[in-house]
């Protein structure tokens, strides 16, 4: 069975002591769990602080971007290798690495391969702009995104891989997808990943769904066909509203 996700993003907010607070409010009412992942990815300023202070058999730290090279003549990057005491997924290619500072496919496949090669999961970011969901182009731009992402990935590896299906136009816009429109890019990518390693392989990976995600939609889009939990950005910064995300998340799996 795959274990749910809830992960939090919460991009270039808060700075070290505004996410201490946070996550001391998120820690009194998550309860522990077993059978939902919890992830909570801010800055990289805030990683080694909270990684003293959050209670682990509740959550896991993110990083939201890093560099595939060890170490070198790279200012002002972080390398994947540094983060591998601190964090326990990387999330790659999100949308706004795509778009505000011009990450391609090809760089984001070596960021995928590197967070493989450092022993830390990629949450790979895929998701169809605003324009190409006009031209119906969704299913194309995924897939196209997805098997560059994973190009040098084995079947052995990929396990430790989970794709976000982030549409670009429902980011931050209060705007979603409907369920079913969800449900046939999680078949899709599922089926990508089945034709490059095979039917097991792709039962194993994990798909999120981000765009938007709040507590009064969780339930009914947990429960689309093939999702395995969310990517949250804005409402990861609401103690309310992630709790209680990662609360439904828990009821429907029996915590
Ligand atoms: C995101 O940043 O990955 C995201 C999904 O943002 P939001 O939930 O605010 O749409």
């Amino acid at each position: 069975m795959r274990k749910k996700i809830i992960a939090g993003n919460w991009k270039m907010n808060l700075n070290v002591s505004q996410g201490s607070v946070l996550v001391h409010r998120l820690q009194e009412r998550i309860k522990t769990t077993k059978n939902v992942e919890v992830i909570l990815c801010p800055s990289f300023v805030s990683l080694q602080p909270l990684s003293l202070q959050i209670d682990r058999r509740k959550f896991k730290l993110g990083a939201q971007n890093a560099y595939f090279e060890d170490e070198g003549a790279f200012t002002g990057e972080v390398s994947i290798a540094m983060l591998r005491d601190l964090a326990s997924y990387i999330i790659v290619g999100h949308s706004e690495r795509r778009h505000k500072f011009g990450e391609n496919d090809d760089l984001i496949a070596k960021k995928v391969a590197a967070c493989v090669r450092n022993d830390i999961a990629p949450i790979l970011c895929v998701g169809e702009t605003a324009s190409e969901r006009a031209a119906k182009e969704t299913k194309q731009t995924v897939h196209d995104q997805l098997s560059v992402g994973v190009r040098d990935l084995t079947s052995q590896n990929i396990k430790h891989l989970v794709v976000a299906y982030e549409p670009v136009w429902a980011i931050g816009s209060g705007r979603l997808p409907k369920p079913h429109e969800v449900e046939e890019v999680t078949s899709l990518i599922r089926s990508t990943i089945a034709h490059i390693y095979g039917q097991n392989v792709a039962e194993k990976i994990r798909i999120l769904y981000g765009g938007s995600v709040n507590p009064d939609i969780t339930k009914g889009y947990l429960e689309i066909e093939g999702i395995d939990g969310f990517l949250v950005g804005g409402a990861s910064l609401n103690y309310e509203y992630f709790s209680r995300i990662v609360a439904t998340a828990q009821e429907l799996e029996g915590e």
